[in-house]
């Protein structure tokens, strides 16, 4: 743990079998105020308290917890901070939307995804993935959102003020906070400094999640700040190079599927197998890891899709796409 501008401070909740390693839990020591926690486990719970005690606090000294976003690296720990101390979460309203499609597409989350994995010419995989049934049968845990903010407000705690910045790409709920008179952002895992977010899509949602997230990109690009307070990695100080790079990566992306798809690639799995991938190559990855891979190659075939760079059409429930 360490302060990294006054009464601002980072804390690591660890992660285990997750190459990221840690996710950051941003203490503002005058307001009792978290901003994320990390995965649900008592090692992460055990962290958080060892950190805050040299500090002299406990888990009962927070009193209100904001979040970037809703995946359990962020929120997972709040149920088990909320066993100890009842702590007010705060998200931005996008959130509470969020939670009520997954409520109500729950029903049909497995016949959705079966039938994406179809249209994404990934019919190899139904039968392993009709195992994986159940888990879709789940109930899905719910956070319990007790306050909500919108994009521009300014949130006044302790002596911190933050305005809030709805950056949706990551997450469609994902939420930047900016302290202009300290000059940080807390970023989340909007921008990171190393490794690019995951930003994905898929056949039976609506929307533009690359799109948007390039959009967010620019929204705090030039923003006043010499400090990037990230989710995971490292803290970095130049944001509108990070923006560019992340563009860049982007852009690069578009560019290597256009030439897969002029290669003869058609399919969402075509195009997967063959791009570069940084983690390892397609052949090498599990099933799940290849749905999420297809799942990051959906967003940018849409995104060049929405920008008349490559046409789409459906021939027999699967999605082809051809270069523009
Ligand atoms: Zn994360």
């Amino acid at each position: 743990m360490r302060e990294i501008v006054e009464g601002v401070h980072q804390l690591e909740i660890p992660m285990r079998r997750n190459p990221l390693g840690k996710t950051y839990s941003y203490l503002l020591r005058d307001a009792g105020t978290l901003i994320d926690t990390g995965i649900p486990t008592k090692k992460g719970l055990d962290a958080l308290e060892a950190q805050l005690s040299t500090l002299g606090l406990g888990i009962s000294d927070i009193e209100k917890i904001i979040v970037t976003h809703m995946h359990t690296d962020h929120v997972g720990l709040i149920d088990r901070i909320q066993e100890k101390t009842a702590v007010t979460v705060v998200a931005l309203e996008e959130a509470v939307k969020v939670q009520r499609q997954w409520e109500e597409t729950r029903e049909t989350a497995f016949e959705d995804t079966r039938d994406e994995i179809a249209a994404w010419g990934g019919s190899d995989f139904l039968k392993l993935f009709s195992q994986y049934e159940h888990v879709f049968r789940r109930p899905r845990w719910k956070l319990e959102i007790d306050e909500t903010i919108t994009d521009g407000e300014c949130l006044r705690l302790g002596s911190h003020s933050l305005e809030a910045f709805w950056t949706p790409g990551h997450a469609r709920e994902h939420l930047c906070l900016h302290d202009a008179e300290k000059e940080i952002l807390f970023s989340g895992d909007h921008v990171l400094p190393k490794i690019t977010s995951h930003i994905s899509h898929h056949a039976y949602l609506e929307g533009d999640p690359l799109g948007d997230y390039l959009e967010s990109l620019d929204r705090v690009r030039d923003l006043p700040v010499k400090t990037v307070l990230p989710g995971h990695e490292w803290i970095f100080h130049d944001l509108a190079g990070r923006v560019s790079e992340l563009e860049d990566h982007h852009e690069r992306r578009c560019g290597e599927i256009i030439a897969a798809l002029k290669g003869g690639a058609r399919t969402v799995f075509d195009v997967s197998s063959v791009v570069s991938w940084d983690s390892r190559p397609w052949d090498r990855m599990a099933f799940w890891t290849k749905r999420m891979a297809a799942a990051e190659t959906y967003a940018h075939l849409i995104y060049l899709r929405n920008r008349e760079r490559l046409a789409e059409r459906r021939r027999d429930g699967v999605l082809e796409f051809e270069a523009a």
